[in-house]
């Protein structure tokens, strides 16, 4: 049976009450044995939800890390090493936010993939494509190019360590969610482009599918044969969404 890994993306929303409430609502899940579920708070936020839902199957990850690894002079960043001593088990590297308003380039996401699984942690690469990109035709040559550039340079030993998220930019908080028929198509390519690398690898690789996922979509998303998860924005922030979306995924087999 195909375990689900339900993420929510928290970006940079919260409040300490507003967290203390989410998390609260969280932690009285009963979660089905086909799914996992992660949430990635702001950094400010990671220490309080990883101790409140100690008791909790739910995993805590960042939102992003510093490309080195342990502490040192580099003001304002997080090292893994500091996430993981905190209680974090995942970290998302390449969100499409921070490529394109922060200009992450594949050079330095490698590092920060690099730097998380010298912790053990769970690298979530995220690629996609911009409409334009799609409209263009090139949108499969241009994702699979995001991994492979990773790939180049961290080796396949590490990538095997990694989860994927697809999150086609144009449907990232803008409610035009992709077709189960898009998304799908999109994840049989990454699964068939690892294949010619490690039959391994691609049949056990976990590949996420995000964008304006919701509890009337993640069904028919999810419930394709290459989507084995969703990484979730702005539907996390509410507790009563992200549950149900967590028990839908439960129901899919
Ligand atoms: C995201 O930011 O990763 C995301 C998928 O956002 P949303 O669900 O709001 O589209």
């Amino acid at each position: 049976m195909k375990k689900y890994l339900i993420a929510g993306n928290w970006k940079m929303h919260g409040t300490k009450q507003s967290v203390c409430d989410l998390v609260a609502s969280l932690a009285k899940l009963n979660l089905a044995s086909n799914v996992d579920v992660a949430v990635f708070p702001t950094y400010l936020h990671i220490d309080y939800v990883a101790q409140s839902l100690s008791k909790s199957t739910i995993k805590v990850g960042a939102q992003n890390c510093a490309y080195q690894e342990k502490q040192g002079a580099l003001t304002g960043e997080i090292s893994a090493e500091q996430l993981k001593d905190i209680g974090c088990k995942m970290v998302l590297i390449g969100h499409s936010e921070r490529r394109q308003y922060l200009a992450e380039a594949n050079q330095v996401l490698a590092k920060k993939f690099i730097a998380a699984c010298s912790v053990d942690l769970v690298p979530i690469l995220c690629v996609g494509e911009t409409l334009e990109q799609r409209s263009s035709g090139n949108y499969q040559n241009i994702i699979t190019n995001q991994i492979s550039s990773i790939i180049d340079i961290v080796g396949i030993e590490l990538f095997s360590k990694a989860i994927i998220a697809y999150e086609p930019i144009w449907a990232i908080g803008t409610g035009m969610v992709a077709t189960s028929i898009q998304a799908q198509e999109v994840h049989l390519v990454i699964r068939n482009f690892l294949a010619n690398i490690n039959t391994d690898l691609a049949n056990n690789m976990q590949i996420l599918y995000g964008g304006s996922l919701n509890s009337t979509n993640i069904k028919d998303l999810l419930g394709m044969p290459d989507i084995d998860g969703g990484l979730i924005g702005g539907a996390s922030l509410s507790a009563q969404d992200f549950s149900l979306m967590c028990n839908l995924a439960g129901e899919i087999n």
